[in-house]
């Protein structure tokens, strides 16, 4: 059966009991993601529970369809052809916070500022750092975000995640190998459903006072006027990735509309139409440009996905 056909049985059955505004068909993914570039998913999904995942896990594994896992979309860059199959992905139905003591349970789809706000209201530090990263917390903790003084390692004590049947596995912090801009969810799929954040007791205003204190700096440094996925490239072993992009030149160097960010050498930012052919042609140059003049090879931390 062709993926297509695959699809539209996959949603004649789930369509009668899935709410139709958490369900799109042939859905721009452009609108998913801060690149804001990406062509249309065949199926895009927002699940509320761990029950609805699970069942539509069950029913892709049924269809043999291929399963794309979106947060925020603050990593990705969908190339321009879009996604073929189903994407899950987890977003504001899948967000809460519960709070016991110390400790925060969060659903997927909890936006990390959301939940670093709702921290500093309740005296808890720990999560300052993430204050300005427009990620979900589910893609936080794939990713291990961190900035300045902190990552998602530091603070998070379990995680409760599918595996592709829809069997529960339950992480504890260290399971998950953390590692920079790595977890274990990089190399097995499952999928995050819960995530437990250990903090400590604090004081709001100080709290407060750091988030500010960050948020400025990113402000001041980043170009966060335009569309990105933030650092398009890992720092390398003993380098700045913007640095040495500055270096050989490429600041403000662009293909079509995608451009190397004056303000932040490290970040590729959308000056409005670029497509994500100019988003990776341009990766390719400075990758090229970078290695030629520096012998340092620069690996995308941005996620590529979506029919090559
Ligand atoms: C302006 C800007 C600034 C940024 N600054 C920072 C920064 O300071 N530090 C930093 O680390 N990052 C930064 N980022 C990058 C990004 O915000 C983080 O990596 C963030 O954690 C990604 O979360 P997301 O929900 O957007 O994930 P997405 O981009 O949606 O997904 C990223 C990856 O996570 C996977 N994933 C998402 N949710 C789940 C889940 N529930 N289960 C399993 N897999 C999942 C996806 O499959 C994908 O492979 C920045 C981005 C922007 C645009």
């Amino acid at each position: 059966m062709s993926i297509a056909d695959a699809c539209k049985n996959f949603l004649a059955e789930i369509s009668p009991s899935f709410p139709p505004e958490r369900l799109q068909k042939d859905e721009p993914m452009w609108k998913h993601t801060t690149f804001r570039v990406g062509g249309p998913a065949d199926c895009l999904l927002y699940p509320a529970t761990g029950e609805e995942v699970r069942r539509i896990l069950s029913l892709i594994k049924r269809y043999e369809l291929p399963l794309t896992i979106l947060g925020n979309g603050s990593d990705v860059l969908v190339r321009d052809k879009g996604i073929r199959g189903v994407v899950l992905a987890f977003g504001q139905p899948a967000a809460y916070i519960r709070q016991e003591g110390t400790r925060l349970l969060l659903g997927p789809g909890t936006l990390l500022s959301a939940v670093a706000q709702y921290a500093a209201e309740h005296g808890l530090t720990g999560l300052e750092f993430a204050a300005g990263i427009p990620g979900s917390v589910g893609g936080a903790v794939f990713m291990n975000a961190g900035a300045y003084d902190g990552e998602m390692k530091d603070i998070v004590s379990r995680i409760d995640a599918f595996d592709e049947a829809g069997r529960v596995v339950a992480y504890r912090g260290e399971d998950a190998y953390f590692g920079y801009r790595y977890s274990v969810f990089q190399d097995n799929s499952h999928i995050i459903n819960q995530i437990e954040l250990t903090l400590a007791a604090g004081n709001t205003e100080a709290i407060c006072q750091k988030m500010t204190e960050f948020n400025e700096r990113r402000r001041q440094k980043q170009p966060l006027e335009y569309p990105s996925a933030g650092s398009t490239f890992k720092r390398p072993l003993g380098h700045f990735a913007g640095t040495l992009i500055d270096e050989v030149g490429l600041k403000g160097f662009s293909i079509g509309d995608a451009q190397v960010s004056e303000k932040h050498a490290g970040f590729i930012i959308n000056r409005g139409h670029a497509t994500a052919g100019d988003i990776l042609a341009l990766i390719a140059e400075v990758q090229r440009r970078v290695f030629l003049a520096r012998g340092v090879e620069l690996v995308p931390e941005v996620r590529i996905i979506g029919e090559v």
